[in-house]
């Protein structure tokens, strides 16, 4: 049953977005809406002139709940090595996607990788979207992260299943690497063909992403910037801005505190700044001027650097500053938790008048404070009439 991500996820507003859950559903009935999270799809069958609702996801085995990473418990992997790096081949680019596209090229073109799942943006309406691609031209013709949100993991079965791709990167923010990684570490054998096919994923570094909505509502109806003449979006954590690159090459910095608005909810409490589950990770912080911060976790991701390096279509040098990964790091942990502070506070008010809400108290109690449980409270101690003790 969907009842712990509804519960523990949705409810508290800690879905990523992933979408790792709608692929893994064996009964196909999670599906996107309007919400900020999956919906449970709903079916009535009627008796007569009643309609009755059908429990849509009973029985099942719970792959939402093997899989979803904001059910998980996370130990960071540590760097195997660490460098400022570059593109190198037609395009000398120290940004973020230009280094990723290398790695890929460089392990497709050697056979390494059958296919990407990736994100991409559609040129005409500027909405991001989730990609399968397979050779050297689709990863090249594919703009990747974006910083606007689309449900990349949601792809996994065109990769796994239609195309019978067994050899995959996926490639997304950090949330999108844990996702991938929860997979790569099931012991479900239903989940078995994903673990099989995902061999590698590379995440970018990341404070948050920003709902689709914000193309019209900031770019086009509050700066008058139409989407088709944007060709690129970059932001830049350093710059604290939002950079819109249009098709004749002018560039539009927006301040990002305009467009923290459109952050998705999921991502307020999220901790992860340095894709820490990823085989790969990069970004713009820490790096020589020029290039992106380029950190190896596994034997995997330093595979794909080194081909990168051989086919010449990388550049590295040993040069990152680590304090400026770490300050970057432990202001988004900051962040994550004073945000789920608040939250709690919302939710132990709403608990009062609701009931129902008082075993979601319990449960963030447990996971803020790290207690096993909620200390009792001797009721003759206790000034709230509340019948919850
Ligand atoms: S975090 Fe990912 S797996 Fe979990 S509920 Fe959200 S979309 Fe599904
Ligand atoms: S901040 Fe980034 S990694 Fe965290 S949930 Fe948002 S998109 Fe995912």
């Amino acid at each position: 049953m969907v009842k712990r991500l509804q519960q523990e996820v949705w409810a508290l507003n800690r879905c990523s977005g992933c979408g790792v859950c709608v692929s893994a559903c064996s009964k196909g009935v999670l599906h996107w809406g309007q919400e900020q999270h999956p919906l449970l799809e709903e079916r009535q069958k009627a008796l007569g002139l009643s309609h009755l609702k059908l429990k849509t996801c009973e029985p099942c085995q719970q792959f939402c709940e093997h899989s979803c990473p904001r059910l998980a418990e996370w130990t960071p992997m540590e760097p195997l090595s660490m460098a400022s790096a570059r593109s190198a081949g037609v395009v000398h680019s120290g940004a973020p996607n230009d280094v990723i596209q290398a790695l890929l090229v460089a392990a497709r073109s050697s056979e390494l990788l059958d296919g990407v799942v990736m994100l991409d943006m559609d040129p005409w309406t500027l909405q991001p979207i989730a990609r399968v691609v397979t050779t050297v031209d689709e990863i090249v013709s594919c703009v990747g992260t974006q910083y606007l949100w689309a449900p990349v993991l949601s792809s996994l079965n065109e990769a796994v299943f239609e195309r019978g791709l067994t050899k995959l990167a996926v490639v997304g923010s950090p949330c999108v690497s844990e996702g991938a990684r929860r997979l790569m570490n099931a012991t479900h054998p239903r989940l078995g063909p994903y673990q099989k096919a995902i061999r590698v994923t590379i995440s970018t570094f990341c404070t948050g992403v920003y709902l689709p909505t914000m193309v019209t509502e900031l770019l086009e109806q509050g700066k008058g910037i139409a989407h088709q003449q944007i060709r690129s979006l970059s932001t830049s954590v350093s710059e604290s801005t939002l950079t819109a690159t249009l098709w004749d090459g002018t560039e539009h910095k927006i301040p990002l505190t305009e467009v923290e608005p459109f952050t998705r909810k999921g991502c307020a409490s999220c901790d992860d700044y340095l894709g820490e589950s990823a085989d790969i990770a990069v970004g713009e912080v820490g790096a020589r001027p020029g290039y992106a911060t380029l950190i190896a976790r596994t034997v995997a991701g330093e595979i794909l650097v080194q081909e990168a390096l051989r086919f010449g279509l990388l550049e590295t040098v040993p040069e990152v500053d680590v304090k400026s990964l770490q300050a970057a790091k432990e202001e988004k942990d900051r962040r994550a938790r004073a945000q789920a502070f608040d939250e709690f506070r919302v939710l132990m008010l709403d608990s009062l008048s609701d009931p129902a809400k008082r075993a979601q108290v319990r449960k963030q109690f447990v996971s803020l404070y790290g207690a096993s449980q909620v200390p009792a409270r001797k009721r003759e101690e206790c000034d709230v009439s509340c019948s919850g003790c």
